[in-house]
């Protein structure tokens, strides 16, 4: 193979690197991203306190029941016992055991309306974790199916490699310092075809007299437009 022909064959090889390396970027950013995750994680831990707050409340109404009951109980043995005679001290422990009874009954309301709440916080965490999961799930055989991308990039890109010093072993050392000087100045395309008598790359006419010398591929011939590398 003539030393352009191999300098074709190299930038091929270079810029297969290149998309390697940009994909990889990409998976890379990709097992980064853990917004999606994140998000519903952090509805689940919501919703979970949600529901274990209205029952630490439903708690409380039940502790200030049963002190009420008790109470309503006291008031009612002595209203019924008999022993108490006066009449003012009668009305009075009716009057409380009537106050009693009304806030225990609006305590009880309240108990009914939280257990209801508490239905729903808990329907809907239940719901919460089910996303969650559905979505941990995913990400994880998502990130299963990048790590496997991740190594088969890693295995051609060893496989690029080992072509490419295979030959840049063939190119002479000033042809090499060329063609890297110009890969970094363009873009990564340091070789242009020739398409019929143009620069394939830039679409500059190249020269009659240039063509010939092209086509033998024994030199380094530069399109004096863009300066790339010519090959046929
Ligand atoms: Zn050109």
């Amino acid at each position: 193979m003539n030393q352009i022909s191999l300098l074709v064959e190299l930038q091929n090889l270079d810029m297969k690197s290149d998309e390697n390396a940009s994909a990889r970027v990409l998976l890379e950013k990709k097992l980064a991203d853990t917004a999606g995750l994140d998000a519903a994680h952090a509805a689940l831990e919501r919703a979970d306190k949600q529901a274990h707050d209205l029952k630490a409340q439903l708690r409380a109404l039940e502790l200030e029941t049963n002190g009420l009951a008790e109470k309503l109980k006291t008031v009612n043995e002595r209203l019924y016992s008999g022993r108490i005679t006066n009449a003012k001290e009668l009305a009075g422990l009716n009057q409380d055991e009537k106050m009693l009874a009304r806030r225990k009954s609006e305590l009880e309301d309240q108990e009914l309306a939280l257990m209801e709440q508490i239905e729903n916080a808990d329907n809907a965490a239940r719901d919460q974790r089910g996303l969650y999961e559905k979505i941990a799930a995913d990400t994880n055989a998502r990130n299963k199916k990048e790590h496997a991308q991740l190594d088969a990039l890693d295995a051609a890109d060893a496989e690029l490699a080992r072509k490419r010093d295979s030959i840049r072993a063939q190119l002479s050392l000033e042809t090499l310092r060329v063609y890297d000087e110009l890969r970094q100045t363009k873009k990564g395309r340091a070789v242009a075809m020739m398409k019929g008598s143009s620069c394939a790359t830039c679409g500059y006419e190249v020269p009659s007299g240039l063509i010939s010398r092209v086509r033998a591929g024994t030199e380094l011939v530069f399109c004096s437009n863009c300066q790339r590398i010519l090959a046929s």
